[in-house]
């Protein structure tokens, strides 16, 4: 279960020598404001309504000096910490779709200038079944791209080669990069690999 729920937090902290201390006759008062903020998980996601104030001598702690109490209690400003819970979700959506953009921006651009050992992950939607498998340029030929076709074909979507998996040599496929611009266009090529480990199973050729 998730817990959530409200805090009191202290936010603020003034030092007012304007007021004589009722009890000891000095002028060092201290003022706190304490902010009503929700939480879940303890993490502060926005200030609620209620804030209150205590006001201290700093001298003899005598409290009934209320005096400034109302002055102090609108003059403190909610700070941003109060937020960090709306601040982390936000900042999570936003490097996500910062990262999801980058990712589709550099497909696009490998898609345009294939280089040999480059891997497509192929994804083939039909009715209700998925299937995937994995084709490696192999060679290029002015507008002509050379495919290694992958041995195994996957049932639904996958993020990585199987062990059992590899390109299959000599059963080569010529596909033209428009073609392989329009495969990217409608989804038929999902992911787009090149620089990977040395050793990736992207690199077994049989
Ligand atoms: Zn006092």
């Amino acid at each position: 279960m998730i817990r959530i729920g409200t805090g009191m937090m202290r936010i603020k902290k003034y030092h007012d020598y304007g007021i004589i201390c009722e009890n000891c006759g000095r002028n060092h008062q201290i003022f706190y404001v304490y902010q009503q903020y929700f939480h879940i998980l303890f993490i502060p996601f926005f200030p609620l309504f209620m804030r209150t104030v205590r006001c201290q001598c700093a001298y003899c702690n005598d409290t009934l000096n209320l005096k400034k109490k109302e002055e102090y209690l609108s003059k403190a400003k909610k700070p941003f910490y109060l937020y960090s819970g709306i601040i982390i979700v936000v900042g999570f959506i936003a490097s996500v779709i910062v990262v999801n953009t980058n990712i589709q921006k550099q497909k696009r651009e490998f898609v345009r200038n294939p280089v040999v050992g480059d891997v497509y992950g192929i994804v083939r939607r039909e009715k209700d079944t998925i299937t995937s498998y994995y084709l490696k340029v192999t060679g290029l030929e002015s507008d002509t791209v050379n495919l290694l076709h992958g041995a195994l074909q996957y049932n639904g979507y996958v993020s990585s080669m199987m062990d059992t998996d590899y390109f299959v040599k000599g059963d080569v496929l010529k596909v033209s990069k428009s073609d392989l611009q329009s495969y990217l266009d409608s989804g038929i090529i999902n992911s787009v690999d090149r620089n990977y480990d040395s050793y990736s199973r992207f690199r077994v050729e049989k």
